[in-house]
């Protein structure tokens, strides 16, 4: 479900009255594709054999080497293999030769290459639940594999000879492959603008979350977290929108973009058609926890750092769903210590001191914690905080200075 996945979605909703409205006066709503009619396309140990496809690869090939030496990608040894397990589970019969990179970027998006590698970005691992709402992405872009969505994407850019848009293609390849000292973000744009020709149309989105169920159901995970995970993505896009205007002027809290509810109902209709009634599905919260722990501040860190504290609010609020502790508590005063208007800082300063009792509270939250007391006159509880905070990083480069704030 990537991000493009979602801009296809939400542009033809924007359209949507329209498309709705022609649909229905023509009595020709497009039916939901069943999952089980969701026959993968390829086998394992896939190659190409046409000269077209196999020329793509080729270049493929040559990004994705780029993507591997990336300063970009997150190279943690055991994280990168719990996700190549998880491609493992829900990539069908290809599952042995996909592989999967994670991408230090703090946005939702996960994309697939033609030639079967995916990239996933660190912003989904923070949005994601449980292994079970990951899988569910992984399963979407596994689909457009399977199916072999992006090879007629690419003849049907060849047939209509848009000349333009290979051009871009190849030279954003060949840019990347020749190795030249472009810098990461610039061959992040080139990427993007490779990225940016596969554009998937409405059916090829329906297919891969029709099989992304299939796939879920197959790998054991409650296919339902499939439709959560969007319905969150929704409800994140939305809260980033409505801050936005209230930004603006007052009173147009409710004037948002409609929510893509069709979609959502079908992704919610094929998760119940893959459930096993009865059945007891285990969403593995807790191994995916533990998996991403070393993590989690840092792609908190990056969120809160976005600008967008209507987003930032709701996902923080959406992951507390699972229960408050504190580092969530202490990233919620982040949010508003950042944008720090009036009122701002009474904020931060009562989540620091709500984090603060929790035992997985970081050494962060007792500093300000500790800053936010020294400021209110309250001498020896911010000494106690400060030096609590200095017990769990000794070797915290603004020691010195924290020190002469404690009274002796
Ligand atoms: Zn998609």
């Amino acid at each position: 479900m990537c991000m493009r996945c979602v801009e296809v979605s939400r542009r033809s909703m924007l359209a949507g009255g329209g498309v709705l409205a022609a649909s229905l006066a023509t009595g020709a709503a497009q039916a939901r594709i069943s999952p089980r009619a969701m026959v993968p396309l390829i086998g394992p140990g896939y190659h190409p054999t046409d000269q077209d496809e196999k020329g793509l690869w080729a270049q493929m090939d040559r990004v994705e080497e780029e993507v591997a030496g990336s300063n970009l990608m997150i190279k943690d040894p055991a994280l990168v293999s719990y996700l190549q397990d998880i491609i493992g589970r829900v990539g069908g019969p290809a599952a042995r030769d996909m592989r999967i990179y994670l991408a230090h970027i703090p946005d939702f998006n996960a994309v697939m290459f033609p030639s079967g590698f995916t990239v996933i970005f660190s912003g989904l691992l923070l949005r994601a639940r449980n292994e079970a709402q990951l899988a569910g992405v992984i399963a979407h872009e596994s689909a457009h594999f399977l199916r072999r969505h992006m090879i007629r994407l690419w003849r049907d850019m060849k047939r209509k000879s848009d000349i333009f848009a290979i051009g871009s293609m190849i030279a954003g390849v060949g840019g990347a492959g020749a190795g030249v000292a472009t810098g990461d973000l610039v061959q992040l744009a080139q990427l993007g603008t490779i990225l940016s020709l596969f554009k998937y149309n409405r059916t090829m989105e329906a297919e891969a979350d029709a099989m992304s169920a299939l796939l879920m159901a197959q790998a054991g995970y409650p296919p339902m977290e499939a439709a959560n995970v969007w319905q969150q993505l929704i409800g994140e896009a939305d809260a980033t929108a409505r801050y936005r205007r209230k930004q603006r002027r007052r009173g147009s809290l409710f004037d948002t973009h409609p929510s893509p509810h069709s979609r959502m109902a079908d992704l919610r209709a094929s998760a119940a058609e893959m459930t096993v009634p009865g059945r007891v599905y285990d969403n593995h919260r807790a191994r995916y926890l533990s998996k991403i722990a070393p993590i989690r501040a840092m792609l908190l860190d990056d969120q809160v750092k976005l600008n967008d504290p209507g987003g930032s609010q709701y996902l923080i609020e959406t992951l507390a769903q699972d229960g408050w502790n504190g580092l969530l508590r202490f990233y919620e005063g982040e949010i508003w210590r950042l944008r720090n208007r009036s009122g701002d800082d009474r904020r931060a300063a009562q989540s620091y001191a709500i984090a603060v009792a929790y035992p997985d509270a970081p050494a962060e939250a007792w500093r300000w914690h500790g800053l936010t007391l020294h400021k209110e006159g309250r001498r020896g509880e911010a000494s106690a905080a400060l030096s609590r905070y200095l017990q769990m990083k000794p070797a915290a480069p603004d020691a010195p200075f924290i020190r002469q704030m404690i009274v002796g």
